[in-house]
């Protein structure tokens, strides 16, 4: 019997999935982790379990007790689902720019929202300080206690990667992989993976694939934090090392443009019925990079995120992308006259 005891044990083991065109165009075989297919819909749920299930292993989440995060979304949702699944409520601090759909998300899966302007980090108002406060606040009033998740500087964070997707990866290649690229929100999936397959080879590349407006690509290639232009990828963009960063093995850094993302997550749409949000046109783009640097008949092996539903008002929405200059796919406007 293949038998899931609960949505827990539904987390992970994703499979593996070859991507034809950006094979085909490189001549190395890319791989995509198909992390939309997790209960929650995206990488993040790996991250939440293991950030609550940390907790209650220290004694710090007891049994009805809340759960408060500062989150771009998927985070929230994969602490919401889990925490129904285990007893515990979530209260989610989510900036107001995210897409409505994953508040909507949020929403139905019994988190309490809290929307918060969208400002930098160094701001008091940044919608992770707010979490943190609000989660003080909560642990005096609440009758079982409250935690901070705090996935940005919670190491248990990528400990879920070191402890999962890595070997899930080596697993599925059989050591056959020459690179690893992904996109850094947290860091917790690049530098946790990462960890993991260098401990097995330390001959995999590890890329870090950024958009514009984030400060990683910056310090990974001239030891400077320093941000440039902006994206309307949701879920990642760094302006600091988090402690998720902190010594990730990092190799190589590309920085890809909104427009490179789109066009692959629309092709993706298209010619592979790969469903995807931005962020995963970003990592596909990296991989394509790295694909290019190291030559044909490599593997390289990256994150599909979360699905795209997830962005349909955005994303896949032709007003959206007319505003921010973006291609628009054929498809979406797309209509026949019915015969009179
Ligand atoms: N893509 C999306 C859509 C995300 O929500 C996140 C997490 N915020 C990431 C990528 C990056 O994951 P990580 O936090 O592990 O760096």
């Amino acid at each position: 019997m293949d038998i899931r005891n609960g949505l827990v044990e539904a987390i992970g083991n994703t499979p593996l999935i070859k991507l034809k065109r950006a094979s085909e165009m490189t001549g190395c075989t890319i791989l995509g982790k198909a992390e939309f297919l997790n209960p929650g819909q995206s990488v993040k749920d790996r991250a939440a379990l293991y950030i609550i299930k940390d907790a209650v292993a220290r004694g710090a989440l007891k049994p009805g007790g809340v759960v408060v995060e500062g989150t771009a979304g998927n985070t929230g949702i994969g602490l919401a689902l889990v925490g129904n699944a285990l007893g515990y409520r979530s209260v989610i601090v989510i900036p107001e720019t995210q897409s409505q759909e994953k508040k909507d998300m949020l929403r139905l899966a019994g988190a309490t929202l809290v929307e918060v302007p969208a400002v930098a980090y160094a701001n008091p108002n940044n919608y992770v300080k707010v979490s943190g406060r609000l989660a003080e606040a909560l642990a005096r009033t609440e009758p079982n206690g409250a935690i901070w998740a705090n996935q940005f500087d919670n190491i248990a964070n990528r400990q879920a990667h070191i402890e999962t997707t890595g070997p899930e990866i080596w697993e599925q290649t059989e050591g056959e992989i020459d690179g690893f690229v992904a996109a850094v929100g947290t860091g917790g999936t690049l530098a946790g993976t990462g960890m993991a397959l260098k401990q097995r080879n330390s001959r995999i590349r590890i890329a870090l694939a950024d958009p514009f407006g984030a400060a990683l690509y910056s310090y990974y290639t001239t030891g400077e934090l320093k941000a440039e232009g902006s994206s309307i990828t949701e879920g990642i963009g760094q302006g600091r090392i988090t402690a998720n960063l902190d010594d990730a093995p990092i190799d190589v850094a590309y920085r890809i443009p909104d427009a490179e993302a789109v066009q692959i997550v629309f092709d993706l749409l298209e010619h592979e019925g790969l469903c995807l949000g931005s962020s995963s046109g970003i990592n596909v783009a990296g991989a394509i990079r790295l694909a290019r640097e190291l030559g044909p008949g490599h593997t390289i092996v990256t994150i599909l995120c979360d699905y795209g539903t997830r962005y349909q008002s955005k994303l896949f929405n032709p007003v959206f992308l007319r505003e921010k200059g973006l291609p628009v796919p054929g498809w979406l406007e797309r209509s026949v006259d019915l015969p009179s």
